[in-house]
């Protein structure tokens, strides 16, 4: 690394994902929330992406931990900070299956992520549409651009799956996935992630 003679070339600022790379991104956090399921977490997963690249991952893992705080999108910032050796995640986006809770849309505040895509609302704990609108705020430090809907089908059907599978076959038939997986949520108090 010597032979570079006076200051670097500016890097170019890296792109944020588009809207036409949002199915494959969500898919890479899909696998993430599919190993949560695996050690008996909610099925949610997060991925943080620059420049083209997912540089972290992360699942949720409350149970798994026993920490309330080891939501998916909380542990895939960590290990982004982590990895690019800074807190400030300015030029990274942020794809979690579900809706951010307060928590995890605080932190992605906090974070100034410029961009958080998410699959599928949550209508009891989510923080960017449903519950409040966090990222919406004109008071807030910084307002990331959002976007939703991603592979929403394929991630309220594995909640749905993974909800059923929990309790047996009594209660989830048909497609009162979303219904289902609400009671569920109020049983458990906000199971949800995101
Ligand atoms: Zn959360």
């Amino acid at each position: 690394m010597t032979d570079h003679r006076g200051a670097p070339p500016p890097e170019d600022p890296p792109s944020l994902p588009s809207v036409a790379d949002d199915e494959h991104f969500m898919a890479t956090a899909i696998d993430e929330a599919r190993a949560a399921a695996g050690h008996g977490d909610v099925p949610i997963g997060a991925v943080v992406v620059r420049d083209g690249e997912v540089v972290a991952r992360g699942r949720n893992r409350r149970e798994a931990d026993g920490d309330p705080t080891a939501h998916a999108e909380i542990l895939a910032l960590r290990e982004a900070a982590r990895t690019l050796g800074r807190w400030r995640l300015q030029d990274c986006a942020l794809y979690v299956t579900v809706e951010p809770c307060a928590m995890c849309a605080g932190a992605a505040i906090l974070a100034r992520l410029p961009l958080i895509v998410f699959g599928a609302p949550e209508e009891k704990t989510g923080a960017v549409r449903s519950t409040v609108d966090l990222f919406d705020d004109p008071r807030a430090l910084h307002r990331p651009k959002w976007r939703m809907g991603a592979r929403r089908e394929e991630i309220e059907r594995m909640l749905g799956e993974f909800f059923s599978g929990r309790r047996g076959p009594r209660e989830v038939e048909g497609e009162g996935i979303s219904s289902a997986r609400s009671s569920d949520m109020n049983d458990e108090r906000g199971q949800q992630d995101g």
